[in-house]
């Protein structure tokens, strides 16, 4: 048998990066400070003081309420281009490994999991492997997709190749940026050695 080459691992993020976190945690958050959506800006930084996001643990209330409620994993849209290139990758022989940390609410898991399956499946991502990580240089992937300018800069620390997926929680971050999938699959198509 003869045996494969091994297969660029790409380490894909959701929120923010596949599913637009930040539209629809808008619209929960205009929910739950009852305030009119049109109030809330799009522009919005990381933790999201634009909205009346005072603290670590009012976000955290604001988060379990969007999870537990209003079922935000498997209620956000898809951000445009990221079924159609994720499939192209995965049909040119690039391995999708889907990277995300979202079992931050304690005995909320089984539901976490299901609304984000069900989401994937539905959406018709494509991937072989899903990572339920904090740490997510550990899960070993060759390049990166990663919107959280923390994360971003965590990797690259590392020496990961990490492409940061623009929005307005990250202007600050230096290149490589994507402003959209298509971007991210050509740089993806540069970066072969
Ligand atoms: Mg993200």
């Amino acid at each position: 048998m003869k045996s494969e080459k091994p297969k660029t691992v790409i380490g894909v993020d959701l929120d923010g990066v596949c599913a637009d976190f930040y539209g629809r945690m808008r619209e929960i958050a205009s929910e739950w400070f009852e305030r009119p959506l049109e109030e809330l800006p799009h522009e919005v930084s990381w933790g999201m003081s634009e909205w009346g996001v005072s603290d670590k643990s009012q976000y955290e209330s604001l988060h379990r309420f969007a999870v537990t409620q209003r079922e935000l994993f498997k209620t956000m849209p898809m951000i445009p281009g990221a079924r159609k290139y994720l499939r192209l990758l995965s049909d040119e022989g690039y391995r999708i490994r889907i990277i995300t940390h979202r079992l931050f609410i304690h005995y909320f898991h089984a539901s976490a999991v299901q609304q984000t399956v069900e989401w994937l499946d539905s959406h018709g991502i494509p991937y072989w492997d899903l990572c339920f990580m904090k740490e997510k240089e550990e899960v070993g992937a060759d390049i990166y997709v990663e919107d959280t300018p923390y994360n971003v800069l965590q990797l690259r620390e590392r020496g990961l190749y990490t492409i940061c997926f623009a929005n307005t929680t990250n202007r600050h971050i230096g290149s490589p940026r994507a402003a959209s999938w298509q971007e991210v699959y050509e740089m993806v198509k540069a970066n072969q050695r």
